[in-house]
């Protein structure tokens, strides 16, 4: 069974233990990531066989870095100080330290940009570019170390218009060749850059749309309309926009994408304390309570689980916390937009209504979808029953692990003869399997919707109704 907000752990060093792979998924992770600034075909067939010892159902999503700057693997972390300079060159036989992606930002760079490390912990300004050398020079603002293979963002300045890299195509080819369920992709800024990455997966993976500066949040709808999902990159954010912006960011995007019926998942530092401590802090529980009540469908946990030293405590913690903050989450019934058909979104905004009015008479929603269209638009509405989804396509049922409330996704492929389109048959096979998979008892009653496809093939008679079993 899912938890009602969605758990998304980064997998890396922390958690390459079999063991603590399984007590991730024991507790409640619903999706495993690999960073894509480290990923490589290897390390996705590494990931994927450590989930799969223990789950066929959780998703695996490879994460796209596009034209982020990183810095290259030098051996010693740099002790720095305000007022230091530091050097970055270009030239990896000569130089210490230098931008492994892209070597010559130097002749993008002038004095007095500024280079923002990693999630914002080191601020420099550059002094002076030495062209011939190909070197930068800079002056710490703040700071105290920095870190190998630490990203770099030039603020202000864009570097290149590319979505993916030769590398980030390598990875996505074989995550959709080994089964690889999503790809979260960094710096999508409007729906064309958007639809770049669709023409890598088609329709074969999930794609979520990671938000990471000012004109992504601006194009949000556009970007909306051609995505499965979004990411609140809060880690960007804040270094793009300013720390400032994120949680206004945060709340807008939350809106936003709940009105379209689309998954969102927010991410970076929820419990960033918990790298180094057992413990979460006050005002990391604050934020994780927030981001729950906001509507957020999923969480995402970063360095906590992997490099940090609690992987199992963080996803406990997280997992306990965004259970209780879901159980105050008002009910939702302001939805004034969505791009669904007009006859999906009435009845899906119906399905909500009974929910909320029947409140403890109903034990549970049960939904048939072919796309996992109808069960998203049902969950924005913050129901209080568990959503029980059968659908007849793979990819729709790990989608789920991104919606909230959802509690368990089926596949439903075969049936006794007629149940896809005569209405009894299928209602009495429906109720066989709430029972068989222990979902409901005797004398509860459901909602099932059901819903045959507009586009007319057989996959499911019209249903909505509320019944006993
Ligand atoms: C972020 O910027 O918040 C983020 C999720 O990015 P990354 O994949 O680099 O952790």
């Amino acid at each position: 069974m899912m938890p009602p907000v969605k758990i998304i752990c980064t997998i890396g060093p922390a958690t390459w233990d079999p063991d603590v792979v399984r007590q991730l998924i024991d507790l409640g992770m619903t999706a495993a990531r690999v960073n894509g600034a480290f990923a490589d075909p290897d390390e996705l067939d590494k990931v994927k066989r450590l989930v799969r010892m223990f789950s066929k159902d959780v998703s695996l999503m490879v994460d796209v870095k596009g034209p982020e700057i990183r810095l290259n693997k030098f051996k010693e972390t740099l002790k720095i100080k305000p007022g230091d300079t530091v050097i970055i060159g270009s030239n990896p036989e000569r130089d210490q330290i230098y931008p492994a992606n892209y070597p010559d930002i130097y002749k993008l760079l002038k004095r007095g940009n500024k280079i923002v490390v990693g999630d914002g912990d080191v601020v420099l300004i550059v002094d002076k570019v030495d062209e011939l050398e190909g070197k930068i020079y800079a002056t710490v603002e703040f700071g105290e170390q920095i870190k190998p293979g630490k990203a770099l963002n030039l603020v202000g300045v864009s570097h290149t218009e590319e979505v993916l890299t030769q590398k980030d195509v390598v990875n996505l080819k074989h995550g959709l060749s080994t089964g690889w369920d999503m790809v979260s992709a960094s710096f999508i800024k409007n729906k064309a850059s958007a639809l770049k990455v669709r023409e890598v997966i088609g329709d074969r993976m999930h794609l979520i749309a990671k938000i990471e500066d000012e004109e992504g949040v601006q194009n949000i709808n556009e970007i909306l309309e051609v995505v499965d999902g979004i990411m609140v990159a809060r880690g960007g954010l804040g270094v793009s926009m300013g720390l400032e912006y994120v949680p206004v960011v945060e709340r807008e995007l939350i809106r936003k994408a709940n009105q379209i019926g689309k998954p969102v998942i927010t991410a970076t530092q929820l419990l960033e304390s918990m790298v180094e401590n057992p413990f979460p802090t006050r005002a990391e529980v604050n934020d994780i309570e927030t981001a729950v009540l906001l509507g957020t469908d999923g969480l995402m946990l970063s360095g906590e689980t992997a490099a940090g030293k609690y992987p199992v405590e963080a996803v406990k913690t997280l997992v306990e916390i965004s259970k209780f903050a879901y159980s105050f989450v008002e009910p939702r019934e302001d939805f004034p937009t969505s791009s669904a058909s007009l006859t999906t979104l009435a009845l899906a905004n119906a399905a909500i209504d009974i929910a909320h009015d029947m409140g403890d008479q109903l034990s549970a929603v049960v939904i048939v979808t072919r796309s996992g269209t109808t069960a998203r638009l049902v969950a924005r509405g913050n129901l209080k029953q568990p959503i029980y989804v059968f659908t007849n396509s793979e990819l729709s049922r790990k989608g789920m692990n991104l919606v909230k409330g959802v509690e368990a996704a089926f596949l439903l492929e075969k049936g006794p003869p007629g149940f896809r389109t005569q209405r009894d048959v299928a209602v009495d096979f429906l109720k066989q399997l709430l029972k068989e998979y222990g979902l409901v008892k005797p004398g509860q009653r459901v909602l099932v919707l059901g819903k045959t496809p507009i586009t007319g093939e057989e996959f499911f008679p019209n249903v909505f109704e509320v019944m006993t079993i």
